[in-house]
């Protein structure tokens, strides 16, 4: 039997997204013409004609400039939850930054809808295998567990040793990876974003379906991937690439995700779940953590 699986989505506008952060400042974001409300009605109407909860990771930034849009979002039932508030890879950040960022985004985010936030997610889930604050400091800000890491190799993120399932830090905090497959000995992205585009829609299932075979699966997409009439933005090839692939198609391929699979939020699918508790994070993200008791 398979599993009530977690839709999640990360609200931020096109214009903030980690390919294009070397092209676009943070002082010019308010030049952009903002498309985070269109593509939201398309999202939200989509699962509420397929009987979807999600989590919705909401940046500060965002919370401050469209707080209609998170009351829309409790309103429809879903959960509100934090991508901290200005987006910026862990890379950029020291311990005191990322705290402040955390603190506030929270903070805003359950002034303006009244509900605690209990989730983080890391932007570009780039928590790396180094970093041995980050997870500490999300516990100490009050959230309840992440979803920062993504169990693959890629470019801009990805701590590939790193556990499969949802555990526990020796902290307390549930950390929540997003899906993977595995075929042999090699692990395959199933969790969304790029490759839910770029892949087309059976191969994409197939991998899916693996993933969340024993598991409560992990999913996540953006706003702006369902948005093709989007301003351009001027960058390299590859990041243009990445950003716009096949974003005429996707929203036809949610539909039938959303359709095949159970979902719910975060919090609904795993808070209330045991989850072995497996070591601090720089021993499970360098995999030194006691695999029997997974
Ligand atoms: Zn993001």
């Amino acid at each position: 039997m398979s599993n009530v699986n977690a839709m999640t989505v990360d609200v931020e506008e096109y214009f903030q997204v980690e390919a294009f952060a070397k092209d676009i400042p943070i002082s010019e974001w308010t030049g952009y013409e903002s498309r985070l409300g269109l593509q939201m009605d398309k999202l939200l109407q989509t699962f509420a004609d397929n009987n979807v909860k999600a989590t919705f990771f909401t940046l500060g930034w965002i919370a401050q400039n469209h707080p209609d849009i998170l009351k829309r979002i409790i309103a429809e039932g879903h959960e509100i939850a934090s991508h901290g508030f200005m987006h910026q890879h862990l890379s950029k950040q020291n311990a005191d930054v990322f705290f402040e960022d955390i603190t506030k985004a929270k903070a805003l985010i359950e002034d303006i809808t009244g509900v605690e936030v209990k989730g983080y997610r890391a932007p570009c889930f780039s928590i790396s295998a180094d970093n041995d604050w980050a997870h500490d400091l999300i516990a100490k800000a009050g959230y309840q567990y992440s979803s920062s890491s993504y169990p693959i190799n890629h470019d801009l993120y990805g701590v590939p040793n790193a556990p499969k399932d949802a555990y526990r830090l020796s902290n307390g905090l549930l950390e929540i990876p997003v899906t993977t497959a595995k075929f042999g000995n090699k692990i395959y992205p199933a969790g969304g974003g790029g490759y839910f585009r770029l892949l087309p829609f059976w191969l994409f299932n197939y991998l899916f379906n693996k993933g969340q075979t024993d598991r409560i699966a992990n999913f996540y997409t953006h706003p702006w991937e369902f948005d093709p009439e989007q301003p351009k933005i001027e960058s390299n090839f590859k990041s243009r690439f990445r950003h716009h692939v096949n974003q005429k198609t996707a929203l036809q391929k949610l539909t039938k995700l959303c359709a095949k699979y159970e979902w719910t939020s975060m919090d609904k699918a795993y808070l209330s779940k045991e989850h072995p508790v497996l070591g601090d994070w720089q021993q499970v993200a360098n995999g030194q953590f006691l695999t029997t008791a997974v």
